[in-house]
């Protein structure tokens, strides 16, 4: 049955929860009546999305195991038992493969992997303890196919199509489900980066470099942060216990 607050009293546990994605991701689990636990490493912006939607701020670098753990006991001590984690944390370079460099692949890797791998052990026994326990990662279709110039970006979000699904299928019988979206170019501070690392490179003008990068969508418009918002809000209902190791693309066509 369907209400108008689904996921009233539920914690919720969301990387990266100040800006994009996550953002957006926070304001529709908060309208469906969680409470919130917003982490990264910048305060001011989770700040921000906080004093709208509730919950707590939460400083912390997720490449840290320290400082995670840190932040999850901060998290349950003032919202109670991790009930639904959106592993949304994550961040973008690119180069060409001959010169990129070791410490570029650890950084992406670290973060967009690594750090969702520790998020997920932190918060494991709390979402196994729940009646429906929800973990979410945002992946992206370079999860699906290779990406030219970011091959450790790809090579992190295929990885973590690895561990949602090892991780489904381990707990399968449970009552917890692990899915992952994955998205296409979004309209979020991380392209706007793309965008302008494209146009300092090339020459381009950042309006071009948008347009190309505009382009790579099939839809030829890049997706709205909140429809991804929506998949995982749907991902979260109790009502969606049955979708479990679900890679969902939200990419406007890309990869059909
Ligand atoms: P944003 O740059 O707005 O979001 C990334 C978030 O991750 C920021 O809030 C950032 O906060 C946080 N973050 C980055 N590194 C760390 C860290 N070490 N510790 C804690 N938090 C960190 O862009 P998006 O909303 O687009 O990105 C969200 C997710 O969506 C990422 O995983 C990205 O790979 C994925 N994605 C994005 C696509 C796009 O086109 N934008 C397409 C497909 C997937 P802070 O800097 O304050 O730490």
């Amino acid at each position: 049955m369907m209400t108008d607050s689904p996921l009233a009293g539920r914690h919720a546990l969301i990387t990266g929860g100040g800006t994009g994605i996550g953002a957006a991701t926070a304001k529709l689990l908060a309208a469906a009546g969680a409470k919130l636990s917003l982490l990264g490493r910048r305060i001011e912006p989770l700040r921000t999305i906080a004093a709208t939607c509730g919950g707590i701020a939460v400083s912390c670098d997720v490449t840290d195991p320290d400082q995670v753990r840190a932040a999850f006991d901060q998290a349950r001590t003032a919202n109670g038992p991790i009930e639904l984690m959106v592993a949304n944390a994550g961040i973008a370079q690119s180069a060409p493969f001959h010169k990129m460099k070791r410490e570029s692949w650890n950084d992406v890797i670290g973060t967009n992997l690594t750090a969702a791998f520790d998020c997920a052990r932190e918060a494991i026994a709390d979402l196994l303890a729940s009646e429906s326990g929800r973990l979410v990662f945002v992946a992206s279709v370079a999860s699906l196919r290779g990406v030219p110039y970011a091959a450790h970006y790809a090579a992190s979000k295929h990885g973590l199509l690895g561990l949602m699904r090892s991780l489904a299928a381990e707990y399968a019988k449970t009552r917890l489900t692990v899915n992952a979206v994955c998205p296409g170019y979004v309209d979020t501070p991380m392209t706007d980066l793309s965008v302008a690392r494209v146009s300092q490179i090339t020459g381009r003008s950042e309006a071009d470099a948008r347009s190309a990068i505009t382009s790579i969508n099939a839809s030829g418009r890049l997706v709205d942060p909140q429809a991804i918002a929506n998949v995982i809000a749907m991902l979260c209902l109790p009502l969606s216990r049955d979708i479990n190791g679900a890679a969902i693309t939200i990419d406007g066509g890309t990869s059909a």
